[in-house]
């Protein structure tokens, strides 16, 4: 075994703020870094820090929208953490202190975190793989059986993000940035509704969203079963939202607008 498999895991916590972002705390119990993924606020990130006695060391951020960086600024100045985001967006990134892409990665924890460039629904978003903890943090880019808002980009754009993500293993944990899993679920069983695996997966969701808790982490194992976003290339998707000729891309755009309409 490489040495690297001795070090002890990342121990990663999930806490809710707004109305429905999770925010993600990472911490490296060997050397005592702690990283927030996407602050929207600073309290919940601090509270959360504190329950646990760590110290923030890092904010990580995925896109440039408010909901995600809201809290950077005052959590810099509370505990002079660095901030880490996506160099296409630098401008975008309050606070930006170490611009980050494909090439250079994201070093935190004594670990190398690949980043991927995931644009579509915003231009800059990026994706950052702990490999060797099986987790993603994904932004607003994948969520549990659903996808971003193509809001700064096009369907070819998110399909080609999405194909970067879905190439990770199955037992990758999804970190998504929003608790949006029960209406995905609901608009997922309209797209793919002989979809066995999505609507098992659908009544567990509806029984742990009854008890309260949260459907964050998903894998991706089981989005690769059960998200429509994931399938555009299956025939059954292509059937109902494409055709003869019409690419996976077109085909993940036109369920993309029919979950806007939904
Ligand atoms: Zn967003
Ligand atoms: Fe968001």
């Amino acid at each position: 075994m490489p040495q690297e498999a001795t070090r002890p895991a990342l121990e990663i916590v999930v806490f809710p703020m707004l109305s429905d972002n999770y925010g993600f705390l990472i911490h490296d119990p060997a050397g005592g870094e702690t990283a927030v993924v996407d602050p929207a606020e600073a309290a919940p990130a601090l509270a959360a820090c504190a329950a646990h006695g760590w110290q923030l060391t890092h904010i990580l951020n995925t896109h440039h929208h408010g909901d995600h960086v809201g809290g950077n600024l005052e959590l810099k100045s509370r505990t002079g953490c660095k901030i880490v985001g996506p160099a296409y967006d630098r401008e975008r990134i309050p606070g930006l202190d170490l611009a980050v892409d494909e090439a250079s990665g994201a070093d935190f924890g004594g670990r190398h975190a690949s980043v991927f460039f995931v644009p579509g629904h915003t231009r800059g978003h990026i994706a950052y793989w702990f490999a060797e903890d099986y987790a993603l943090f994904c932004g607003d880019t994948l969520f549990s059986l659903g996808c971003g808002r193509l809001f700064e980009g096009t369907p070819a754009q998110m399909w080609s993000s999405l194909l970067k993500l879905r190439a990770l293993p199955d037992d990758t944990r999804i970190y998504c940035a929003h608790e949006y899993t029960q209406s995905n679920a609901r608009f997922a069983l309209t797209a793919e509704p002989e979809n066995a695996a999505l609507k098992a997966k659908a009544e567990k969701v509806a029984t742990e969203r009854a008890a309260g808790r949260f459907t964050i982490p998903s894998t991706l194992g089981a989005e690769k079963a059960c998200n429509p976003f994931l399938r555009a290339d299956q025939p059954d998707l292509r059937r109902r939202f494409g055709g003869p000729g019409v690419s996976d891309a077109d085909v993940l755009g036109a369920i993309r607008a029919a979950k806007d309409r939904f």
